[in-house]
């Protein structure tokens, strides 16, 4: 439980972070560890409070709140106190595949559900799980084993993200030999080729899938399947087949002028600085993509603001960030109550860089994009943005954006990325499997259930639950490895 009275006695303290105007020079991460000794307090602040809702990972509101991997918080927090920090690993990875990658980049459901932030600053659980593991890497015990016995079964892992990284390595434990086909040129889905760099050096996923390998796993990159591969190949060749793809259908937007040279998917973008990089060893970014260009951003949320950061380290000229609704509130209103997710207002990391950089935050909420303009040769110029206003829809009683005319106002951009969110799934995957989806394009199965519609074919992740986080997507992973054990074996002690 921490100590008795370390939340009477400790303020939360987080590690310190690089100031913008150094940390917009370089694609390095810049969340840095406090030293393990101040640490080791801020477990001390978790309080035994009865209840660790910080572990519930139920949906609240329609909204999840406490940890979906239901890692034990409490327990890991009291061990991290006591300087226990091997058994504090072990307790921790009874429940979590990666935590190296969560506690960079999860917006830590937990802490949003901690007790101790009902009247004050919630424990640093995010941070405290990022010590734990970092301490295990540094003392040799995040270590992959590799199972003495062999079940003869063989399963192929279609998508090499979060989800599909936590089925191969719970199901390779049990002794079945795992596959792991990745269309793109390296592994780790959106952990790699989504989110930038300076949130999650790539690094920290190539250590994992050494380690991975090591034990036993196999990649294989460039392999697209439903395409260059078959299904029909895994489907012979397998035992069983997890569809883990992701749901990468990105939303577009449809205007006039959309063809405009100088428009791009926002994951399409980010993706592209983060190969550059990697493949030049972080030598040359790719300046040309934003370089004194006037950008604009469609899309408020955590994409967004990704791709402001990163324009920022590619020497934009300014950078606008549209958002159709209106502001969310400073603080929690009645009807968002402890322990719900807060719907508050949020500053991330690229809006405090641009906030440094040109004065004010990029953020323009309740507009949206009505039309883009091309000069002749068929470049982006131009966008013509429009303001909008809540309107109630008499036959469904839901509130919409609709535009308000007269609104309209041209400003100079040469460069739109578009972070809309994700439809859902690929057709050409799943209609090739032959799998049943759901009107939102999410592959079918029971509720609680990760077997689909085809015989031996299971699902798990984004592809499954549709566009979500990364701690979702490993315990979907995780999950979908139990029913393909069970389903193999008759039972599972997975
Ligand atoms: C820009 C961005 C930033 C984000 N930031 C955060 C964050 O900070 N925190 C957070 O919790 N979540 C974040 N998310 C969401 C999070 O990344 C996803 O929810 C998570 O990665 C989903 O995991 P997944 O394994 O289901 O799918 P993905 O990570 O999408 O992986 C699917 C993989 O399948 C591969 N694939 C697809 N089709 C095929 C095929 N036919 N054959 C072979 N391989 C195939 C893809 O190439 C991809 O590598 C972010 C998302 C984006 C786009
Ligand atoms: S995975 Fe996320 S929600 Fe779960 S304990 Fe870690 S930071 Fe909290």
């Amino acid at each position: 439980m921490g100590k008795t009275t370390g939340f009477l006695e400790y303020q939360r303290q987080s590690g310190p972070v690089r100031p913008e105007e150094e940390r917009i020079l370089d694609f390095r991460e810049f969340h840095c560890a406090l030293p393990l000794n101040e640490q080791k307090k801020q477990a001390a602040r978790c309080m035994d409070c009865g209840i660790p809702f910080c572990q519930a990972g139920v949906m609240i509101s329609g909204m999840a709140s406490g940890c979906p991997l239901h890692n034990l918080v409490p327990e890991i927090n009291d061990l991290v106190y006591r300087s226990r920090m091997n058994e504090a690993y072990h307790r921790l990875s009874i429940t979590h595949s990666f935590p190296e990658f969560t506690s960079r980049v999860c917006p830590a459901l937990c802490e949003a559900a901690c007790t101790c932030g009902l009247h004050d600053d919630p424990v640093s659980t995010k941070e405290n799980e990022r010590a734990v593991i970092e301490y295990a890497f540094m003392n040799g015990l995040a270590v992959e084993p590799v199972p003495e016995i062999r079940t003869g079964k063989k399963i192929a892992v279609v998508g090499s993200g979060p989800a599909g990284l936590s089925a191969a390595q719970l199901l390779n434990r049990r002794g079945h030999e795992v596959t792991v086909y990745e269309r793109s040129d390296r592994v780790g889905g959106l952990l790699m080729y989504g989110i930038p760099n300076m949130k999650l050096d790539k690094s920290i996923i190539d250590r994992r899938v050494s380690l991975m390998e090591k034990a036993g796993v196999r990649f294989i990159v460039n392999a697209d399947v439903g395409r260059t591969i078959p299904s029909e190949t895994l489907l012979k060749e397998y035992d069983s087949v997890v569809l883990a793809c992701g749901a990468s259908r990105a939303r577009d937007i449809a205007v006039p002028g959309r063809d405009a040279k100088g428009i791009f998917l926002a994951v399409d973008f980010l993706g592209k600085v983060t190969k550059q990089l990697l493949d030049t060893d972080f030598q040359k970014a790719p300046l040309e993509l934003a370089k004194g260009k006037d950008v604009i951003v469609i899309g408020g949320g955590d994409t967004g603001n990704d791709c402001v950061g990163t324009c920022i380290r590619l020497g934009a000229k300014s950078i606008t960030q549209l958002e159709m609704m209106p502001a969310p509130p400073a603080v929690r209103e009645e009807r968002n109550p402890w322990p719900e997710w807060p719907r508050i207002l949020k500053t991330d990391y690229g809006q405090e860089e641009a906030i440094r950089v040109f004065g004010a935050d990029p953020r323009v909420y309740q507009t949206t994009v009505k039309e883009f303009i091309k000069d002749k040769k068929g470049h982006l110029k131009e966008a013509v943005l429009i303001s909008l206003s809540p309107k109630k829809d008499e036959a469904t009683g839901r509130i919409r954006m609709v535009p308000a005319e007269g609104t309209e106002r041209r400003v100079k951009a040469q460069l739109v990325l578009i972070a809309a969110g994700f439809l859902g799934s690929e057709e050409y995957v799943t209609g090739s499997f032959g799998v049943e989806t759901d009107a939102r394009t999410n592959v079918k199965t029971a509720p609680g259930g990760y077997s689909t519609s085809k015989e031996k074919v299971f699902t798990a992740g984004d592809m499954h639950r549709g566009q979500s986080l990364v701690v979702w997507a490993i315990a979907e992973g995780r999950n979908a490895a139990r029913a393909v054990d069970e389903a193999l074996m008759g039972y599972s002690n997975l």
